[in-house]
């Protein structure tokens, strides 16, 4: 059966990256035996130049149809003026929506060859790959009553909710320790049980889970604080952790960033399974549009290619081949070709395409070796 793969490039480097992912897709099935079908839409500003919306009602049904999205990045200066609805971010937002997308997926890992250009010591990174599991619909983001009101005495009053439910609890921790099972085995729940009662049914719940479907699991908990702070002092104690909306957009972030350059991040939004065990996937890269150097061959492919990569893993189960990808990268890096946002001295600056070319001749010797 052929894996359907909806492209959505979008805006300014968006289409940039996207191609040079498509080659490295060719690659697969060119040589390890992958059948995908693919398609491309229009979402972001490009829709919004040519159909009049941000998030044309023929692309959400692809993407809806699609075994995996590959997400480009949409937005630019051109559009920051127009009204919300009309804005190139609508259409990420409403296929978040539509496609039920309710856990993110932000890795981070550290190539070897990058391990002296975090800002953190090498050996604290050096092997780095943990997957922090953020639930992404609910939470403080969400919650009513989300109001400001102005009190008798003219100051301002200004309230968020915090609130979750069972069942929303119960799919993110099931993402995540589905996940355990495919990478080191061991989740890690970040909460603030100590001072909040979301906290505690977080922590009750995920406990809960854990004990009825997945023993073979190990289930550790910490307090959200404590682990911003123990992802500074020792990341690799980590596998998967996972956490609420609020808590895993300051934690991913930070993981994120312990390992390098926005051009090398990806990401991965995934939904409820259906009764046939189909879950819709959305990928991409986590850096934007990036109008400053768009049209110019300058930008960094590797975060949508290793974008690609979490698809092969978490939506294909070609585990193997995702490591193929990210090993080919990890070679390219340390035989010295480095983009212009990644340039180290004494390394050889190359561009989009000279990247890709790289990466696809890696790829050649891995699969020979
Ligand atoms: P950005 O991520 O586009 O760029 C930030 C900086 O990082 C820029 O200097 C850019 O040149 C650099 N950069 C980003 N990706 C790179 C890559 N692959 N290779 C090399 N350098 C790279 O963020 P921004 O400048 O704040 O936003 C630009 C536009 O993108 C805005 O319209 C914003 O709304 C949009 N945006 C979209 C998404 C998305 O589509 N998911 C995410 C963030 C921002």
């Amino acid at each position: 059966m052929a894996h359907s793969i909806l492209l959505t490039p979008g805006d300014g480097i968006g289409p940039e990256v996207i191609e040079e992912t498509q080659r490295v897709l060719g690659w697969f099935r060119a040589n390890r035996n992958l059948a995908f079908t693919t398609e491309s839409a229009p979402i972001g500003g490009i829709a919004y130049e040519t159909l009049g919306t941000p998030e044309p009602v023929e692309t959400i049904a692809k993407a809806m149809k699609a075994d995996a999205v590959l997400f480009g990045a949409v937005g630019g200066p051109k559009w920051d003026s127009l009204p919300f609805e009309k804005k190139p971010e609508r259409g990420l937002l409403r296929l978040r929506k539509d496609l039920g997308l309710f856990a993110n997926l932000r890795p981070a890992l550290c190539f070897d060859a990058l391990k002296d250009a975090s800002t953190l010591k090498p050996e604290i990174v050096s092997g780095l790959d943990i997957l922090i599991v953020r639930e992404l619909t609910g939470g403080v983001y969400f919650g009513e009553p989300k109001e400001t009101t102005t009190l008798a005495d003219g100051q301002k009053r200004a309230v968020d909710t915090q609130v979750y439910t069972t069942h929303e609890i119960e799919r993110i921790a099931r993402v995540a320790f589905e996940l355990a099972r495919l990478r080191g085995k061991r989740v890690a729940s970040a909460e603030k049980s100590n001072v909040m009662v979301t906290g505690v049914l977080w922590r009750q719940v995920v406990t809960a889970v854990h004990a009825k479907e997945f023993p073979d699991v190990q289930l550790s908990h910490v307090l959200a604080d404590n682990c911003a702070m123990q992802l500074v002092r020792n990341p690799k104690q980590y596998d998967v952790i996972v956490t609420d909306n609020l808590f895993g957009d300051v934690l991913s972030d930070e993981a994120a960033q312990l390992t390098g350059s926005i051009g090398m991040l990806p990401s991965a939004s995934l939904g409820a399974k259906d009764a046939n065990g189909r879950q819709a996937a959305l990928y991409e890269p986590i850096h934007g549009s990036a109008p400053d150097i768009a049209g110019q061959g300058l930008a960094n492919p590797i975060a949508c290619i290793l974008s690609f990569a979490m698809a092969l893993r978490y939506s294909f189960g070609r585990i193997e081949d995702a490591k193929l990808v990210e090993s080919a990268v990890d070679r390219v890096l340390a035989e010295g070709f480095r983009t212009a946002d990644i340039m180290q001295p004494g390394m050889t600056r190359v561009g989009t395409a000279a990247m890709t070319d790289a990466i696809l001749k890696a790829l050649d010797r891995l699969n020979q070796s």
